[in-house]
């Protein structure tokens, strides 16, 4: 009870709804202790003889000499379906076991087969309908997967005593180490090794009535590690990995799970209906909170059980405060759905008796991690039959030090995202890991490096900051409210209304807190309005309606149909990551997309290349300071790269693009799911990329850093081959690996040519002769510099590869305008003047290129 007492004196008035909170299930548990007083049948009562019972959900006796753990299963038990979940607590970052990473979730019962008990996952993708017969073939075709036979070493006449021990010390229930692919060679990534059980051990055991958790710090052996992994490691042949396994009771409860629709975008379950002849049998239903109205009656009630959020003690005091004030701004969102005060945001007392990890509680937590590879996370986890979310957990990336990643570090950080690698043990339908923290960090730093460089107050600074923050708080709670990402959202106001405070602040900068945006910095500082949205959007006030709103028996079809019919307001636009444009060739419409802003990210885009350029004509004199290297004025100037970056990519995708639309046939939206991106934008884009990335003076501005960018000297770190900024490969990779490795990806030129079928204008042979003006024609008359130099040669080995007949992956329309291109650039060599030996050597180095590819052979 020493709980509630804190809690009484924190804040009195929360006293009866916090002691039904939602993250207090079974407060009541008394403390773990050795129970002397129940009488055990012989049998049991000498295996445990010398153990401490751990009462709960599932009855534990641990060992006191050795630590080992049996696990009593009662005969009520066998047969019944519980929830698995698995976390890790600590360890390495690079293989995601960092803290609080939410992991496998499953669905498992036990049963009992001769002298052992069978452990089984239960498959939760089917749905039946009970009075179709076709329901008793239920379980035909989807193979048990038993994972662990225990044989029972005691009995009495409620259950069965078996060890835990090959549950719980193994790879059974969680695999825990990724697996790589073949071809990838073994020194590619830092290697656990082995798991040895001997030196493993429990370092927790709890247990309450309806959950019990399970903490144990596994030990992996790896004799000969190839790879000594990162700084974390300390040890790279031995490391310990914290993880917990927590058996949770199926929820007891009138929670109705609620259908998914592909015009609001929640994390779902996907479900089919195996008795159903439609074609598109989908039961899919979305995660959310149980919600339900103290007054059931009343328009606007308290929830019985809040969704209450702990601000874990190690969070700075300083931010304590913009914390939970970024939480409580949730409510406004459930006020919409009917709920009031659905939020509760506390902080953990410095003495509390619970620990963070504990499930019942839900808790924003901090970490400064050596390695940080995710920025912010903010997971939930599910009941998997009916999508109710039983527990959340934010952990925010303390970015430590001066640790400022510098463009070409940032996006080497971006390409060794694990794709290589596959996460067994990670929930494949639970895509919540949120790189957004990272991104908005470089946006952050941009918006800093431009206020700082320009002579801004301290205080412009602070409050940039204090809305970073709430942004970041806002967006992974959303996360944690069942949401997953909007990367239209950026697109609702015009350039003209993003620096209108009056609009801002009553609608909010953008549509919805699950975007990705750019930071937004006026161009004309005099205008400067907000930097980000603090305020949940049209977007998330609607999506909380569609997820939360309670409906009467029979009322829900027709009350979920009429809020999601609103979804063609432009407002409520929507698109999530399977939609967004962030890589090269990955998907089509433009506007659902990371780091950019308004509904004209074009003309946005530009404004954004003229202040990068005007911020760094300041970076020398600002950042050399008496008392410290030039390693600020490096990293400030790779933040500045990486914003010219974002907007480069942002703008390339208009290119080729085809605008989706998700609306139903009865809403009458006007507007086709598939709208090729009108020609006169797609040349826009094109305009906008000659003048700021291609043309031979895009990066004039960048020559006054260039001999400054000098990286720190640490012991020995300097790189072998200088340490020097490399400006040719840096910038060039803006010009490529951002805009035109997108341009001319197979899978962009593919869709233009279909797209041409239902209304798209702008051919590839046009497109690719447009590229050939831009990159070609302003210095055509006189010598090349280096970036064009680099620029030239990098799109003609570029078409050189699409012409070339082994190169099956390109439509054969795409490789015909590349080979007209290629003949079309050698006309234009011969008219070429050139005077200094450079551009002469440059433009014979091409016409071998081109002679070489276009020669009979
Ligand atoms: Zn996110």
């Amino acid at each position: 009870m020493k709980k509630t007492l804190l809690l009484l004196i924190l804040s009195p008035g929360l006293l009866l709804t916090a002691a039904r909170a939602q993250d207090k299930k079974g407060a009541a548990a008394p403390p773990p202790a050795v129970d002397t007083t129940k009488k055990k049948p012989a049998g049991i009562t000498d295996k445990v003889k010398s153990s401490r019972k751990i009462d709960g959900l599932f009855t534990m006796y641990q060992d006191t000499a050795t630590g080992t753990l049996q696990l009593y299963v009662k005969k009520s038990q066998l047969g019944k379906e519980y929830i698995y979940q698995s976390f890790s607590l600590s360890g390495p970052n690079s293989l995601y076991l960092n803290q609080s990473m939410h992991r496998a979730t499953a669905v498992f019962k036990i049963e009992k087969a001769f002298d052992k008990l069978e452990f089984s996952g239960v498959n939760t993708r089917f749905w039946y309908d009970a009075n179709n017969p076709i329901s008793k073939t239920a379980g035909v075709d989807k193979p048990e997967a038993v994972f662990l036979v225990e044989k029972t070493v005691a009995e009495d006449a409620d259950g069965y005593l078996i060890s835990a021990d090959g549950l719980f010390i193994s790879e059974k229930l969680d695999p825990v180490k990724p697996l790589l692919p073949p071809g990838i060679p073994p020194t590619a990534i830092f290697n656990l090794g082995n798991l040895n059980p001997a030196k493993s051990r429990y370092s927790n055991v709890r247990s309450f009535p309806h959950n019990s958790d399970i903490i144990v710090d596994l030990a992996y052996d790896n004799p000969a590690p190839y790879n000594n992994g990162t700084n974390d490691i300390t040890d790279a042949r031995y490391v310990r990995v914290r993880m917990q396994h927590s058996l949770i009771e199926m929820p007891q409860n009138d929670f109705h799970p609620r259908r998914d629709d592909p015009r609001v975008g929640y994390f779902s379950e996907q479900i089919t209906d195996q008795t159903s002849i439609s074609p598109v049998p989908y039961k899919d239903i979305i995660h959310r909170w149980y919600l339900k109205k103290k007054d059931p009656n009343a328009a606007l009630s308290e929830p019985v059980e809040p969704i209450v959020y702990w601000i874990e003690n190690t969070t700075p005091v300083e931010y304590r405060q913009t914390i939970i004030d970024a939480g409580l701004k949730w409510n406004e969102a459930f006020e919409k759905a009917g709920f009031r005060n659905a939020i509760q945001m506390k902080i953990m007392p410095d003495d509390a008796d619970w620990d963070p990890a504990d499930i019942r509680y839900n808790v924003i937590r901090w970490v400064s991690s050596a390695q940080p590879v995710y920025g912010a996370i903010g997971p939930s986890f599910v009941n998997p039959k009916t999508g109710q979310i039983i527990g959340a957990d934010i952990t925010i990336e303390w970015f430590s030090g001066s640790a400022t990643p510098i463009y070409d570090e940032l996006f080497r950080g971006f390409s060794a995202n694990g794709n290589t690698l596959q996460f067994p043990g990670m929930n494949p339908q639970h895509e919540e890991n949120c790189t957004l923290a990272s991104e908005l960090k470089s946006q952050l730093l941009t918006g800093m490096t431009v206020l700082d460089a320009t002579g801004a107050s301290a205080n412009d600074i602070k409050e940039m900051h204090k809305q970073f923050l709430t942004y970041l708080i806002m967006h992974e709670m959303g996360h944690t409210l069942g949401l997953n990402h909007n990367m239209k959202a950026s697109q609702m106001l015009s350039p003209t209304e993003i620096n209108n405070t009056e609009i801002t602040h009553k609608l909010g900068l953008i549509g919805s807190v699950m975007d990705y945006p750019a930071i937004n910095i006026a161009l004309d500082r005099s205008k400067q309005g907000d930097y980000y949205t603090t305020k949940a959007g049209p977007y998330d006030l609607w999506a909380i309606e569609y997820g939360y709103t309670p409906f009467n028996e029979g009322e829900e079809a027709a009350g979920l149909k009429t809020i999601v019919a609103r979804s063609t307001d432009p407002q409520l636009v929507f698109g999530n990551d399977g939609d967004d444009m962030r890589s090269p060739g990955k998907a089509m419409d433009p506007r659902v997309n990371v780091n950019e802003l308004t509904s004209d990210a074009i003309g946005y885009a530009e404004d954004r290349f003229k202040l990068v350029n005007q911020t760094m004509g300041k970076l020398v004199q600002k950042y050399s300071k008496d008392g410290q290297s030039y390693a600020e004025l490096r990293s400030r100037y790779g933040t500045l790269l990486s914003q010219r970056y974002s907007m480069v990519a942002a703008v390339s995708r208009y290119i080729g693009g085809v605008q989706i639309d998700r609306s139903f046939p009865e809403q009458k939206s006007g507007v086709k799911p598939y709208t090729p991106v009108p020609l006169a934008t797609q040349k826009r884009a094109m305009e906008v990329l000659n003048k700021y990335v291609f043309a031979p003076d895009a990066f004039d501005a960048d020559a006054q850093v260039f001999a400054w960018l000098q990286p720190q000297r640490r012991g020995f770190n300097q790189n072998n081959s200088g340490d020097d900024f490399r400006a040719t490969s840096t910038l060039l990779s803006i010009q490529t690996d951002a805009a035109l490795s997108h341009i001319l990806h197979s899978a962009t030129l593919l869709r233009m040519t279909n797209s041409r079928l239902y209304g798209n204008q702008y051919s590839v042979a046009t497109m690719m002769g447009d590229l050939q003006k831009g990159i070609f024609s302003a210095d055509i008359a006189t010598n090349v510099n280096v970036y064009r130099q680099n620029l030239q040669t990098y799109f003609v080995r570029q078409l050189v590869s699409i012409v070339n007949p082994q190169n099956q992956g390109v439509d054969d329309v795409s490789k015909a305008a590349a080979l007209y291109t290629l003949k079309k650039i050698k006309t234009q060599l011969a008219t070429a003047v050139s005077t200094n030996d450079e551009t002469k050597a440059h433009r014979a180095n091409l016409l071998f290129m081109i002679d070489k590819a276009l020669e009979v052979k």
